[in-house]
């Protein structure tokens, strides 16, 4: 680096040294705060004479101490110590661990109120980034939240890290920003089926003296256990993910899973000899069963396969779908495009009242999967292709594909532009557009905007008791 620029970054350091020393709190102060707000994140913001404090456990309503932890020149962050005075909303988090663990942020928020406030993310992005008006003369019809009627042990899909500790194997969850594992066998929001298969197959490995992976010295055989269960069938796939191929007393093994365990279908080992946090590694295959297990979504069947793709909340993904199919409008005359599909749970979904559909998806085991499942459920109505959406559909529309309904379901960095543009000039007569970020949302439907009028936008609450909120809108073609 040349000299200069050190010297300048220096002169910037202590400037910012000056600036912070300046702030209304220092680092480990103590403070008194009411909180006024509640981030996307499920933090809670207060004010201190006027700066910023975010406090993560802390809720709008809450009176609360709590130790500064982190300055910055604008904001900083707090840890909250007690809650002084209760916000209404205020709820025993039901799990023992809900303050160590990472995975929900908002178990002490009413399920209600949480609802409440999911809506109220989308209307804030909408209005915000895409200037879009939720309120009054011309305003976009934002719903209430769909929520669960039991909030509880949605997930379809546990992967847990097992490690050693005290030369005793371990599996749970990794503590807040560590690598530290806490042991544990349930979580209130994973299904029952996953809870039972990750306990038993802990106690059988300790049994027979399976060595768990120690992280740091990279030794031990056991690095993860994953579970997925199809809610719809009951059917429990246990995949091991282990240092490497051979596992001692293996036939012993498959054998008290599968008496403990009656609802395995399929027991599979996945490789992963690295030094890595990537859960799983290249080399899979089936120890016992079958290669997959199966699920519904509705009348359409799925095969998951350990490295599948599949939603990871099978009930509100089907209120998803569902909104979905109503916002596409179909009449079985239509030609549809689904882009990003993934393994094709919504084009063929779809496919059940469209004329055609067009799927596509970057990643091409996913498109296997999609191809299988359309003959699994003997659909011939759809074509799915493997490419990036923005290059694959300017593609068909130069074939002459018209489409009378777009349906996105991009990740969270949402569209690329050149696909909105393409929409733009394929100008399909509706596009139903599936989120599951607020923000990038807002901004491709303040793109899509010029030629479209966004009629209204449904939030679904497909991860209850996080600061996820996942969405479904319908735009129509403002010439229509
Ligand atoms: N619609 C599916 C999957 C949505 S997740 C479902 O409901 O299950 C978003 C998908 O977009 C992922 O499968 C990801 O692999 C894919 N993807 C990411 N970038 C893409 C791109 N540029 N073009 C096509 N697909 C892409």
């Amino acid at each position: 680096m040349p000299k200069t620029s050190k010297r300048k970054k220096h002169v910037q350091n202590q400037n910012k040294a000056a600036a912070l020393t300046d702030l209304p709190v220092q680092l480990n102060q103590t403070v008194e705060l009411e909180i006024s707000g509640l981030t996307h994140e499920g933090a809670g913001v207060g004010r201190y004479e006027g700066y910023t404090l975010f406090v993560p456990q802390a809720l709008p309503g809450d009176r609360i101490r709590a130790e500064v932890v982190h300055v910055k020149k604008n904001y900083g962050f707090a840890r909250l110590l007690d809650v002084l005075a209760e916000s209404p909303h205020r709820v025993q988090p039901p799990c023992p661990v809900f303050d160590r663990c990472g995975g929900c942020s908002l178990q002490h928020l009413a399920y209600e109120e949480q609802l409440r406030h999911k809506r109220q993310v989308v209307v804030d992005n909408l209005r915000r980034i895409g200037g879009i008006p939720t309120e009054g003369e011309g305003a976009v019809l934002v719903h209430p939240t769909l929520g669960m009627a039991n909030p509880w042990r949605y997930r379809n899909k546990a992967q847990v890290p097992i490690g050693e500790q005290e030369g005793g194997l371990v599996g749970g969850f990794y503590a807040e920003r560590s690598h530290t594992i806490i042991d544990i066998d349930h979580c209130l929001i994973q299904h029952e089926a996953n809870d039972e298969a990750v306990a038993a197959v802990k106690r059988i490995a300790v049994r027979l003296g399976i060595q768990p992976y120690d992280e740091n010295r990279h030794t031990g055989l056991l690095r993860h256990v994953v579970t997925r269960v199809g809610a719809n069938t009951g059917e429990v796939m246990v995949v091991l993910i282990t240092t490497e191929a051979f596992i001692p007393q293996r036939e012993l093994l498959i054998e008290a899973i599968c008496r403990q365990l009656p609802a395995v279908k399929s027991i599979v080992q996945n490789i992963n000899p690295h030094r890595t946090n990537v859960i799983f590694g290249d080399e899979t295959f089936t120890l016992w069963g079958q290669d997959e297990i199966y699920d519904t979504i509705g009348p359409v069947r799925f095969a998951i396969s350990a490295r599948s793709f599949y939603q990871v909340n099978p009930q509100q993904t089907e209120v998803l779908y569902k909104k979905t199919l109503e916002y596409a409008g179909l009449t079985g005359e239509q030609t549809v495009i689904d882009a990003y599909c993934g393994i094709g749970t919504i084009s063929l979904f779809l496919a059940q009242r469209a004329r055609r559909v067009y799927g596509v998806e970057i990643v091409p085991e996913a498109i296997a999967d999609a191809n299988r499942n359309a003959r699994l459920n003997g659909i011939d109505n759809v074509t799915f292709a493997v490419g990036a959406a923005e290059e694959v559909i300017p593609a068909w529309k130069q074939e002459g594909i018209r489409a009378d309904v777009i349906v996105v379901d991009p990740p969270r960095k949402g569209c690329d532009e050149a696909l909105l543009t393409t929409i733009l000039q394929m100008r399909p007569e509706r596009v139903v557009y599936v989120s599951c970020n607020p923000a990038t949302l807002a901004r491709d439907l303040k793109v899509l905007g010029e030629l479209y009028e966004v009629r209204e936008v449904q939030p679904v609450d497909m991860f209850p008791w996080t600061g996820h909120v996942e969405c479904c809108s319908l735009l129509v073609s403002k010439d229509k």
